[in-house]
């Protein structure tokens, strides 16, 4: 099968959280399953696109309204990341530093997608779907199906795979226009609650739709910012498929950003390396367990909760636990995070910013993962602690409810709690204290047995493939 994803993120070409790990690695192993996978995406102007050497494949022309642009299509040269790599430039529109954040970043969303279309409708064959990842490209299937220019490309089935269905792209009717002329009949189509809903639209228009877990697909239907009546009505169509984790990234054994490799063997010694060259760096003590974040600040991480848990398990554990942070994201909990560094050097550290080696190693030295989401999709970080033996502490919710047991069920190997809260945070905290000092054995067991878990995307693959099957001509 010939497989186009469709996506603004894409590791290691450019990548601001889990969409980015995914379009990396799904399509390498549909290669590796003996499908033709491709991923189109942005020009942006990330250290990749330095780096490495690109053909020009097409150059085309195309409308928003009656501005008209030109379009570059530039392909990776060596197949370097495993599959056919295709860039979309449109000067001075896509080709920025920032994946996303700018003021016309509709517009920027809007001309990718129509030159995507664009170049599309030039090919001499028809590939066998095209499957798009998020709002950003969720006008695809509407403009496939209705824009008259292209409706030779009506018959091509496309699927949308929601990472995060927070973000929808809301635009007014009157950037209307900037889609290509499309049959005004079909105007409800890319509406929902009076305005343009692009990832509504891909709900209503693509023929499948799957989402990162199948726990976050049922949650859709009683919380998606204002979707919920949209995805009971589709359900039908509607199915989670886990997100797996790339082994060729993600491997203790085999990491290059660890001080020590390890695997499951080794994991009870080598694991204290890594957490020791990690503690010297932040000024932490090795001999104490070390809990760590990983992630966006924002409240959907509940980040907003880490200074107030973290004090206060600090207060009344001190002495007995440390704390290490990394992660951007709202100003306010940036700056209180940093700020509590002062109230406890020694037992707490924080590092702002995105730090992709640094991850590595956290995940490689530290005991225990915090996430108290208030909503998580699928959750990579917990994967890949799992990966690298660290016990995931999580909220009860969405895909982390898929991939993390309780340590207090049988053969459990994480602690999750109920409520994104303080208190809850803190109870976990003691848990996962008590559970280093007064139990090793037990921590090392769940280590162990968290490693050989088979998280990998070859899984995922067969399921993706499952519901391409069922939809192809
Ligand atoms: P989301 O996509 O909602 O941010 P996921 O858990 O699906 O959450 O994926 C997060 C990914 O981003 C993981 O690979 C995680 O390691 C990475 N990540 C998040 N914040 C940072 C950061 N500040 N530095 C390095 N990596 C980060």
């Amino acid at each position: 099968m010939e497989i186009i994803h469709l996506s603004f993120e894409c590791y290691p070409v450019a990548k601001a959280g889990g969409l980015g790990d995914v379009v990396g690695a799904l399509p390498k192993y549909q290669v590796k399953a003996g499908h033709y996978a491709k991923v189109v995406m942005p020009m942006h102007r990330t250290k990749f696109l330095y780096q490495n050497d690109w053909d020009v494949d097409f150059k085309g022309r195309a409308n928003l309204n009656n501005w008209w642009f030109d379009y570059t299509v530039i392909k990776e040269r060596h197949n370097k990341l495993g599959f056919d790599l295709y860039l979309i430039d449109i000067n001075g529109l896509l080709d920025r530093e920032n994946i996303y954040g700018y003021g016309d970043d509709t517009q920027r969303y809007i001309a990718f997608q129509v030159a995507f279309v664009n170049w599309l409708d030039h090919w001499e064959h028809k590939p066998d779907i095209v499957h798009c990842h998020d709002y950003h490209v969720g006008l695809v299937p509407f403009i496939m199906k209705y824009s008259y220019q292209y409706n030779r490309l009506a018959n091509i089935p496309t699927v949308l795979t929601i990472h995060n269905a927070q973000y929808q792209g809301w635009m007014g009717w009157d950037q209307s226009n900037l889609i290509p002329a499309w049959d005004s009949w079909k105007g409800g189509l890319l509406e929902w609650k009076g305005t343009i809903n692009p990832l509504a639209s891909a709900v209503k228009n693509a023929w499948k739709v799957t989402t990162v877990s199948w726990s976050y697909m049922e949650e859709l239907r009683w919380n998606s910012n204002g979707l919920e009546a949209l995805f009971e009505y589709e359900r039908g169509k509607c199915s989670g498929v886990l997100n797996g984790i790339d082994a060729d990234v993600w491997n203790p054994a085999t990491d290059t950003f660890i001080e020590k490799n390890y695997n499951a063997g080794t994991v009870e010694k080598n694991k204290q390396v890594n957490k020791e060259a990690l503690c010297k760096e932040f000024d932490l003590n090795p001999q104490k367990p070390l809990i760590v974040f990983i992630g966006r600040l924002v409240g959907e991480k509940a980040a907003d909760l880490l200074p107030d848990a973290i004090a206060s398990s600090l207060y009344g554990m001190q002495g007995y636990v440390n704390f290490l942070v990394l992660g951007s994201g709202e100003p306010n909990v940036e700056w209180q995070l940093k700020q509590l560094t002062q109230t406890f050097p020694g037992s707490y550290n924080a590092m702002i910013g995105y730090n992709e080696a640094l991850s590595h190693r956290m995940y490689a030295g530290a005991d225990f993962l915090l996430m108290p989401s208030r909503v998580e999709p699928c959750g990579l970080n917990q994967m890949y602690a799992m990966q690298y033996g660290t016990v995931p502490m999580v909220r009860s919710t969405g895909g982390l409810i898929d991939t993390v047991t309780d340590m207090g069920d049988w053969q459990g190997w994480g602690i999750r709690f109920d409520h994104a809260n303080a208190g809850d945070i803190v109870h976990a905290v003691s848990r996962a204290v008590g559970l280093y000092y007064d139990d090793k054995k037990g921590l090392n067991r769940m280590r162990k047995h968290m490693m050989t878990i088979d998280n990998s995307w070859e899984k995922s693959v067969q399921q993706y493939l499952n519901i391409y099957q069922s939809i192809k001509f």
